[in-house]
């Protein structure tokens, strides 16, 4: 018998749980996790390069601590999307928004304290919650995944949550969540204790309607945490940031870890927003080709749940992860969240799209 995780000391809370662990396997067609489908441009990727090149002669360095320039530029970009002026103090930046809802979790959150998100969601809310020691409160939502207001409000009023997490579009559904549920779900939260609202904006540009940024105003409990892994196709940079009153940014300092974003990072970051409009021009192609697949799935006769990010949520099957299989077995990677009788796709190219709506085609016509 070999020595495994059992036979180490770990935090009882870990023991038997699985790690995050979307498939990386080497198919034609990988439309599995919200990844943008085009690279960087190649001027981009020459920014890229003289600008790592000029920080890599300061690496004997610590870097900026406090990411002071990238952290103006996000906030500029926020503003100029939104309308909804964000500046400097307002914005805090991470390593991936995971690494954000970590330092979140970690600062309010953590032992005896808890968190709510309404199920199904984005799977690491609840395990960034474990990790940090954070109970975990699974909310409900309708059966066509909107979230239950009622139901949500009384869970909030019921277990008094410290943190709940609110994510527009939901992942895996695609499901926006309208601006009065966020509004009233942050209304019970500081009823009930009163508790951070996190609104997970990470697929946001792909929405038909606007960012809930404009809610930050006079509500300094509720943070807004975004992404540059999706709409600017960056997701190997690994950079996500929120938006918060000034307090928040203050508060997650507390648990940041000192120079944790690196200069390598903070370099790359810049160069990819001097060309924001380059990378964002994707996005209306993406909507389209979401859109599009919606389209064709439905006749084909799935169903589909309504989607304002880059996928699609469609079913609905006895037997999700056989036909995960199947669609696999045609050379393309699609994604079983484990949600009963449904399957996610990302929006890839035009040629992307065409492999998948070829491969459930062929699926369709097999089964007669
Ligand atoms: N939030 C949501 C809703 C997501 O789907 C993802 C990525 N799948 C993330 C956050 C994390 O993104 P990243 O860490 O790459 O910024």
């Amino acid at each position: 018998m070999s020595f495994g995780i059992d036979d180490l000391p770990v935090r009882d809370e870990l023991r038997g749980k699985s790690p995050y662990g979307a498939p990386q396997l080497d198919v034609p067609v990988r439309l599995n996790t919200n990844e943008n489908p085009y690279p960087l441009p190649e001027p981009l990727v020459e920014r890229i390069a003289e600008r790592v090149r000029e920080a890599a002669r300061d690496l004997n360095r610590y870097p900026d601590r406090d990411a002071v320039e990238l952290r103006t530029r996000l906030a500029e970009y926020l503003t100029d999307t939104s309308g909804h002026e964000v500046g400097l103090a307002n914005v805090w930046a991470a390593n991936g928004s995971n690494e954000v809802i970590q330092q979140l979790l970690q600062t309010f959150g953590g032992p005896g304290r808890t968190a709510i998100g309404f199920e199904p969601s984005y799977s690491m809310h609840g395990l960034i919650a474990r990790g940090t020691g954070t109970g975990w409160i699974s909310g409900p939502r309708h059966e066509d995944f909107t979230i239950d207001l009622a139901a949500a409000e009384k869970a909030i009023a019921e277990n008094r949550p410290d943190v709940v997490f609110v994510t527009t579009p939901n992942n895996p559904t695609g499901t926006a969540v309208p601006a009065e549920t966020v509004l009233a779900l942050y209304e019970a939260a500081q009823a009930a204790k009163p508790s951070m609202v996190i609104v997970d904006e990470a697929y946001i540009e792909f929405s038909h309607g606007d960012s809930l940024l404009p809610l930050l105003e006079g509500r300094p409990n509720l943070v807004v945490s975004r992404t540059m892994s999706k709409a600017f196709g960056a997701a190997g940079l690994r950079l996500g940031y929120l938006a918060a009153h000034p307090a928040v940014v203050d508060a997650v300092q507390l648990v940041r870890l000192p120079y944790h974003l690196s200069a390598v990072t903070q370099a790359t970051a810049l160069a990819a927003l001097e060309h924001t409009d380059t990378l964002l021009k994707y996005v209306e192609q993406l909507k389209t080709e979401r859109d599009r697949l919606v389209s064709e799935l439905l006749a084909l006769g799935y169903e589909v749940t309504a989607s304002d990010a880059n996928f699609v949520q469609f079913g609905r099957f006895d037997d999700a992860h056989a036909v995960w299989q199947q669609i696999l077995d045609r050379g393309v990677l699609v994604r079983d969240n484990g949600v009963p009788g449904w399957l996610r796709v990302t929006a890839g190219t035009p040629e992307e799209n065409d492999a998948f709506l070829d491969a459930v085609r062929d699926i369709k016509k097999e089964q007669g």
